[in-house]
């Protein structure tokens, strides 16, 4: 038995290290206006946690545009104000998805969210002349695009430390990073948009991808048994009235993820459709108002029930 005993324990000290390796490190925090939660497993594991959440807290401050120390609100006071590369290059892009998707993406919608209410929670039914008066005003605003491409500079940050893999859940804007055990997938639950702890169905993906929500369960109002959400459609200035609950996207870039998941849901079933086959750098699935679901050929849904979008 004496002979015994040190087996056991060198036996004990490597399912120790085992399991000290597979355990991720946990982080919730409330930022951007949403809870977010970060895990991540590897040696730099509680680094990367402090390093995430700085990131986080700093692309808050810059881009919340109820801010008049933002970026947007900088712009509101003066539209020829000077930015850092990195303001300048996220405005940019921001600018080339509204071309991409031919406006139904609209980072000037800031006046607009706020005659809805959508910012102080005080919301309410503005007039036509209201939302006219608010479409001129023309202020920026990146709320459909900042988390997205918070998920991606987080896996650069990752990228440098020495982690095995990551899931961030940046509100309803997953970040997956690495590969898990044995090359499994990631499973990433697509939500019922009538149960917030019920999901239709589950996306599978591979290594680092980026897979967005919007929906209109998101942020909403309702008056009169109709409901108001926070997607505008730019040509009405009115919650859009696409026909679709959510529009998920999967994407290997954060912020083409987020611009396009907004766009999509403005633009309806029909149309996301054709700007698929048009493109080559994602995968979509969508939630419609009548209960169809559908999911683009290589989405990797599962679990439900699911018409194809093939090219
Ligand atoms: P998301 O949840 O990513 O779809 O972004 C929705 C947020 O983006 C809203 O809360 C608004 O701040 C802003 N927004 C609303 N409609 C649009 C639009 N059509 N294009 C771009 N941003 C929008
Ligand atoms: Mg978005």
């Amino acid at each position: 038995m004496k002979r015994m005993i040190p087996l056991l324990l060198s036996v004990f000290v490597l399912l120790c290290a085992c399991q000290k390796k597979d355990t991720a490190v946990q982080k919730t925090l409330f930022t951007m206006d949403t809870v977010m939660e970060l895990k991540i497993w590897g040696k730099d594991a509680d680094a990367a946690v402090g390093q995430i959440t700085t990131l986080l807290n700093r692309l808050d401050k810059t881009w919340n545009a109820s801010s008049d120390a933002s970026v947007p609100g900088m712009l509101r006071a003066d539209p020829d104000v000077q930015f850092d590369e990195e303001a300048a290059r996220v405005l940019q892009r921001a600018e080339e998805f509204r071309q991409r998707t031919d406006g139904a993406f609209n980072p000037h919608m800031h006046a607009v969210s706020q005659v809805w209410g959508f910012y102080e929670e005080e919301h309410h039914v503005p007039s036509p002349e209201q939302i006219a008066q608010a479409m001129e005003k023309d202020q920026w605003d990146l709320g459909a695009a900042i988390k997205g491409y918070a998920g991606q500079e987080a896996v650069k940050l990752l990228s440098d430390l020495d982690i095995d893999r990551a899931m961030l859940n940046l509100g309803g804007n997953v970040q997956t990073y690495g590969e898990k055990p044995g090359g499994a997938p990631w499973e990433i639950a697509i939500r019922d948009p009538d149960n917030d702890s019920g999901y239709v169905g589950i996306v599978k993906v591979e290594g680092t991808a980026s897979v967005v929500t919007s929906g209109d369960y998101q942020r909403f109002f309702e008056l009169d048994g109709k409901r108001y959400h926070h997607i505008l459609d730019p040509e009405t200035g009115c919650p859009a009235e696409s026909g679709l609950r959510s529009v998920t996207v999967i994407c290997r870039d954060g912020m083409t993820a987020d611009c396009l998941s907004t766009a999509l849901f403005v633009m309806g079933a029909e149309k996301a459709a054709v700007f698929w086959r048009e493109s080559d750098d994602f995968q979509m699935v969508m939630i419609l108002t009548d209960g169809r679901i559908l999911a683009t050929e290589n989405a990797g849904l599962s679990g439900c029930e699911f018409e194809v979008i093939s090219r």
